[in-house]
């Protein structure tokens, strides 16, 4: 980069997958757009995700009657766009499983068909426990989420992207950047640039999460929420298979305190009980922190969030699911912003790095 500040009409904090995902569409619309990220394309949270796409039947769980129309509409959203006919042309990247298990150990009779009624309500079908060999004795239902491969997601969203993406950090009150719109989509680093932009303080909550990595001698095909013997509210473990590893995230994941050696010994304990045709022998466990970085509870729950004050957008998926809801909130705000005249149009020398899934790195 020369010392002229960047003209462009959209300077992106992020890229993850809302930065990238916005970008995309800001580009479709004809406007100058810099995704700025001093780090790899694919960000903290959207490379670490298990790349579930999901309606929120899981929710049901804990609270029969919750229901997102947003969240709800979401498969479908992502589906037209993996077959060319969405807003993004997602054409190429692979599904890795048409449908997500869920999975109850749960022995009293009351508790599983209570369990079977309020999934069933929802979007997902009954299935025999014994056609799913990993599975042990209990109550299986196969929901109409699916699971998406990340990193061929985030190569997809950047192909079009390739000269925009710009390796540096945006920084509250930037003067090298001459933006019509910045669009803070910067995951945890949000926090900051919303405080310096006139957001206030508390805009966001961090929750630590502890993800497991399991590497298999044997790669074994699973993609499932697991409740154990104890009728959960929420899946113990949510579990994605990519190669020989299994990655484990949910309720098990949710005390990012926990010591590294106890989350893999709850983990062990809960495959062996839910899964006991997953074959442990020899298996390598490792554990993982990672934040996840949302809207504060005051401001969103569980739905896409972007809130526009001058000429800066704060925005959060929340979930990987919900990037189209964002999409439309973003697009919303921006109004008709025009592009401007003499505004940059890319480097034709930038190289994109790209950021490694936790299920191939050496943890
Ligand atoms: C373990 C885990 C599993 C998950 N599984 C699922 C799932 O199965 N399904 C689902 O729907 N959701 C899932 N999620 C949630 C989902 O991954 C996130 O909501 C989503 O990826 C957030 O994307 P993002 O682009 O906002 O943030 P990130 O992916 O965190 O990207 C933010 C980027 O901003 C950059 N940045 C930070 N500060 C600055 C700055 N000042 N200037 C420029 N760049 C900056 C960072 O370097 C980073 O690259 C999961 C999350 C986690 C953590």
């Amino acid at each position: 980069m020369d010392c002229k500040p960047l003209r462009v009409d959209v300077a992106v904090a992020g890229a993850g997958v809302a930065g990238l995902w916005l970008a995309n569409l800001l580009v479709e619309r004809g406007l100058s757009v810099a995704v700025c990220d001093p780090g790899p394309v694919g960000g903290r949270q959207t490379i670490a995700s298990q790349g579930i796409i999901h309606s929120g039947v899981k929710y049901a769980l804990g609270d029969a009657s919750w229901r997102s129309s947003a969240l709800e509409a979401m498969p479908d959203r992502w589906r037209a766009c993996l077959a060319g006919r969405g807003e993004i042309d997602l054409r190429g990247v692979p599904v890795h499983a048409e449908h997500v298990h869920l999975f109850s150990a749960t022995t009293g009779g009351k508790a599983r068909t209570a369990l079977a009624s309020r999934l069933l309500a929802a979007r997902s079908r009954r299935l025999a426990a014994e056609q799913v060999p990993p599975f042990g004795r209990g109550l299986l239902m196969a929901l109409d989420d699916f699971v998406i491969d990340v990193p061929a997601l985030i190569r997809r969203l950047a192909n079009p992207l390739a000269t925009r993406v710009v390796r540096r950090r945006v920084q509250p009150g930037d003067e090298d950047i001459d933006a019509s719109v910045f669009l803070f989509a910067a995951g945890a680093g949000n926090e900051a640039l919303a405080a310096r932009a006139g957001f206030g303080n508390g805009t966001m909550q961090r929750r630590p999460l502890r993800q497991v990595v399991v590497r298999l001698r044997t790669a074994v095909p699973l993609f499932a929420h697991c409740l154990s013997a104890t009728f959960a509210t929420e899946p113990d473990m949510t579990i994605t298979s990519h190669g020989s590893a299994l990655y484990i995230g949910g309720e098990v994941a949710g005390d990012g305190a926990r010591p590294f050696g106890e989350q893999v010994e709850r983990v062990r304990r809960l495959l062996a009980e839910t899964c006991p045709g997953v074959d442990l022998r020899g298996a390598e466990f490792h554990a993982f922190a990672i934040d996840r970085a949302e809207p504060a509870h005051s401001r969103a729950r569980r739905g896409a969030f972007a809130e526009r004050r001058g000429n800066c957008i704060l925005c959060w998926p929340v979930k990987l699911a919900l990037v189209p809801r964002l999409g439309d909130l973003v697009v919303g705000l921006l109004g008709d912003l025009q592009p401007r005249s003499e505004a940059w149009r890319g480097d034709s020398a930038a190289q994109l790095r790209f950021a490694e899934p936790p299920w191939q790195c050496p943890c």
